[in-house]
Parts: C-alpha cells; sequence; structure tokens
C-alpha cells in the first residue's frame, strides 16, 4: 500500500499509486477547471503533490500549457533570480561490476578502455579543471568493490580538496558513487562531501530488474532506499534523478515526485537537487533501442513541471544537452549546469585518442568553460562559481528553511558576483571578462539591501586587488 511513510520501496514508490496517478491524469487532462485550480495552487510556491503535478505533465490544453510555462519561468526567477550554478563533472575510475543495458561502462563490455586514476593522476585533472575556474566538483565512479573500493573514493576526496594552485581551489566536492552502506555513507560525510547523488534511473520496478540484469545493482529495493541510508549516515543533502528514456517519462515524473515526497515527510527535507538526464549514444549503446525516448518539447515540459512541483530543489542539467535545449530550460526551471565537461576517465588532462574510449557518454555541448560562461552572460544570467552554504554549514533542513523563507536571495546574488569576479580575473578571456565585469555592474545594483550592496561592492573591490574567497 502506498505509504510515504514507509522506510520499504515498494511503500513510498507504490506501483499501483503511480498507475492510479496516471489513470487520473489522463482523466483530467482536459478538465479545464482542476487544470486551472493547480495552477493556481501552484502559484503559492509551495509545491505540487504528485498527483496534481502529474496531471499538468498530462495537460494538452496550449494555452494552459503556456501557463505552466510562464509560471515555471517565473518561479525560477523568483528562487534562483539570473543565477546559474557552474560544476563539472570528474570521471575517476570506470571499471563496474554492474551490468546496466543502458551504460558503455557494463560488466561485459570488453573493447572499452577501463582506468582507474592514480592520486597523482587525480591531481593533475584537479589542476587542469582549477585552470579552467571550476570550483564544484561531481565526482564519477562505476561500482566495483574491488577496483573502486570506498576508501579509494575517500583518498580520492581528500586529495582533491588538497589541492591549492594559484588562485584556484575546488570547495565543494559532490559525490555520484553506488548505493551503499549507511556506515559508508557516513564516512562520505565526515570526508566532507557536498550533496550525495544518486539516480535512480528507473522507478519502475520491473523495468528496473530487467535493466539491470547483474550485479549489486540489481537489488531495486536497496538502490531505492540508498537515500534514506545516505540521510541516516548524516549526509544532509542528496540529489535524484531518473534516466530519461528507460521507461515511460510520466511514470518516472511520479515516481521523482514521490521520492521527494518521501524524503520529505521522513526526513524533513526533500532532495536538495533533481537531475533531468537523457539516455545518449555512447561506446556500445544506441539511444534508439530505448522505446520510450522523449522529444525536446516533452523535455522541456517535464523540466518546467518539477520546476512548479518542487521549487526550492535545484534542477541540473549536464552536457548531455546541446546548446538549444540547454537555453530553452535555464529559462524553465535549471538552475545548475556542468561546462566544459569531459566524461572519459582522465579527460581533462589528456583528451583522449579516438580509438581510446573510456567516456560514459558523448557529450552535446563541446563549448570550454569560458565559452559557456560568456554565452550564459549574452543571455543575461549570472554564472555562480558559489558553494557558501556548504561551506557556512547551510545544508539540509537550514538550507531549505532559509530557501523556502526566501532568506536564501539576500546571500546568493552577492556571492554569485563575488565568485563571478574572481572567475573573470583569474581565468576569462579578454572577451568574456568586459562583459562579465558590466554584468556584475548591472547587477550589482539589484541587492536590495543596501548594507549588502555596499559590502557586496568592498569586498570585489578586494577581489580586483588580489584577495579571494568572500562569502556572505
Ligand atoms: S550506470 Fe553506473 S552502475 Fe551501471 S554500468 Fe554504468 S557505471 Fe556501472
Ligand atoms: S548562497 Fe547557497 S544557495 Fe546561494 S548560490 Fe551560494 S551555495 Fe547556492
Amino acid at each position: 500500500m502506498y505509504d510515504k511513510y514507509s522506510m520499504v520501496a515498494d511503500d513510498f514508490i507504490n506501483d499501483d499509486e503511480i498507475k492510479e496517478t496516471l489513470r487520473y491524469a489522463d482523466e483530467n487532462r482536459h478538465n479545464e477547471t482542476l487544470i486551472h485550480s493547480i495552477i493556481e495552487k501552484a502559484r503559492l510556491r509551495k509545491g505540487l503533490d504528485h498527483r496534481d503535478a502529474s496531471v499538468l505533465l498530462a495537460c494538452d490544453i496550449p494555452e494552459l500549457n503556456e501557463e505552466v510555462y510562464r509560471l515555471a519561468g517565473e518561479i525560477k526567477r523568483d528562487f534562483y533570480g539570473d543565477r546559474i550554478v557552474m560544476f563539472a563533472p570528474l570521471y575517476l575510475s570506470n571499471y563496474c561490476v554492474n551490468g546496466c543495458v543502458y551504460c558503455p561502462y557494463h560488466a561485459k563490455n570488453k573493447h572499452i578502455a577501463r582506468k582507474k586514476l592514480t592520486q597523482e593522476e587525480i591531481v593533475t585533472e584537479v589542476l587542469a579543471l582549477q585552470d579552467m575556474g571550476h570550483k564544484r566538483l561531481a565526482i564519477e565512479t562505476g561500482e566495483d568493490p574491488v577496483n573502486c573500493p570506498i576508501e579509494y573514493v575517500l583518498e580520492s576526496i581528500k586529495t582533491i580538496y588538497s589541492i591549492k594552485h594559484r588562485n584556484g581551489a575546488i570547495r565543494r566536492v559532490n559525490v555520484n558513487i553506488a548505493a551503499t552502506t549507511v556506515e559508508n555513507y557516513r564516512r562520505l560525510k565526515e570526508a566532507g562531501i557536498g550533496t550525495y547523488i544518486l539516480f535512480q534511473e528507473t522507478y519502475h520496478k520491473e523495468s528496473y530488474l530487467k535493466l539491470h540484469p547483474t550485479g549489486p545493482k540489481h537489488d531495486y529495493n536497496y538502490h531505492t532506499e540508498a537515500m534514506d541510508r545516505a540521510m541516516e549516515g548524516g549526509i544532509d543533502d542528496v540529489g535524484c534523478g531518473v534516466l530519461f528514456g528507460l521507461e515511460l517519462y510520466r511514470y518516472e515524473f511520479a515516481g521523482l515526485l514521490m521520492h521527494a515526497e518521501h524524503l520529505e515527510a521522513v526526513h524533513g527535507v526533500g532532495p536538495h537537487t533533481i537531475s533531468v538526464p537523457r539516455v545518449r549514444h555512447a561506446d556500445d549503446i544506441d539511444p534508439d533501442e530505448f522505446d520510450n525516448g522523449i522529444d525536446d518539447e516533452t523535455f522541456c515540459k517535464i523540466v518546467a513541471c518539477i520546476r512548479v512541483a518542487v521549487p526550492y530543489t535545484g534542477m541540473i542539467i549536464s552536457t548531455r544537452e546541446n546548446k538549444s535545449v540547454r537555453e530553452k530550460v535555464l529559462k524553465l526551471g535549471v538552475s545548475q549546469i556542468s561546462g566544459g565537461s569531459r566524461t572519459s576517465v582522465g579527460g581533462y588532462a589528456v583528451p583522449e585518442e579516438e580509438d581510446e574510449n573510456s567516456a560514459q557518454f558523448d557529450v552535446s555541448d563541446n563549448r570550454t568553460l569560458d565559452e559557456v560562461v560568456r554565452w550564459l552572460i549574452e543571455l543575461g544570467y549570472v554564472p555562480s562559481f558559489c558553494t557558501a552554504c556548504y561551506r557556512e554549514g547551510r545544508t539540509g533542513d537550514r538550507f531549505m528553511s532559509l530557501c523556502k523563507s526566501g532568506q536564501i536571495q539576500n546571500c546568493c546574488l552577492p556571492n554569485a558576483l563575488l565568485t563571478l569576479k574572481e572567475y573573470l580575473i583569474d581565468y576569462a578571456s579578454p572577451e568574456t571578462r568586459k562583459k562579465g565585469e558590466e554584468l556584475i555592474e548591472r547587477q550589482l545594483l539589484d541587492i536590495p539591501n543596501e548594507k549588502t550592496r555596499a559590502t557586496a561592492a568592498k569586498y570585489l573591490a578586494a577581489i580586483e586587488e588580489g584577495r579571494r574567497d568572500f562569502r556572505f
């Protein structure tokens, strides 16, 4: 039976409840009165439950869909202003014992290059990332208790945080590794990780079991209950996501929101971020083999509906998506993007030869970080390298209550401007710097609080003189 308070995956991601939700959404997809009332509810900026949000996703009345898009854009601006948080993935190891059929790292793939970075190689990778200007990383590994044990991950995190090079430093390491034990999550927490990210891939249990035929990941419940163990281990910020294309997107959407509702009900705090990857081409993976691929229009609608359903949850998009899709979803709700990414192991320091593929997926946006930053500035966004909340201990429910009360706005814009200023001085091309400086001047005037504005101006001047790492 559906029970969001239950600790058993089959109860909080309940198949009957999802099917009933989809039936309800289908029945009501032309119900103008109901849809209007749901949109009005969403306007309150308190979110929507999976049933209401599923009706919006199913709605096929163009004018009402336009209203949802408009509202998503407004909520995005209310909660995130013009800021877009920048990050990069760092692949440490692609050894994997699992059999996921959509990922080229699956154990049976014998022709992909298997690599695991040594600590020295990690230093080289991180120096390359720091020289691009990155401050926030998401480390990625396959699952392999022998080749990539938790001790290796912990040591790597320590290495990454220890590297100080010119004005560079990685200030937040998010971690995307396989579901593990409470004890291991505790160790990750002690190592100072930011968000623990784990994609569910699909919430549809039957499909999940087929798509993960072998390896420890086959255990649907262990995987689905991982966020609860992570929180039990003391990790405040967790990041959810599904891989769109594996199952019916409306099923996944309802499952994703039910997962968020469960985390909020049990732990008092929902997911910190939601990622929305789509299946991509990769070494031995052809996305056309998956029947549930979604077009760009549907993808944008999913993003808009997530935005109105969980306004305070960050939404992440990677370089799996091309420039034009990224531009569309930035307007609708995405708040974090990667830039200049390499999805191969060791790809930042030494770009791979064509015959030496160790990448998890083909990148659709190949621009450098400088190009992505300039593009964002030209679109009127403020690229932000801010990591202040994590470093001030504003995580988990402390972060969420600040966010929900709107107080976060008093820190985000000034922090974004300070970290962008650092980026412009230390790493940007002259053209990007010029455009960025103009943007900072304009945006500084938008800091509502006079005292904060004056302090931000003082800090900006100090950064110009060579000082670094100011934050609100
Ligand atoms: S998705 Fe993760 S667990 Fe599955 S094969 Fe790829 S790296 Fe391994
Ligand atoms: S102040 Fe906190 S919420 Fe705002 S951008 Fe920085 S880290 Fe994110």
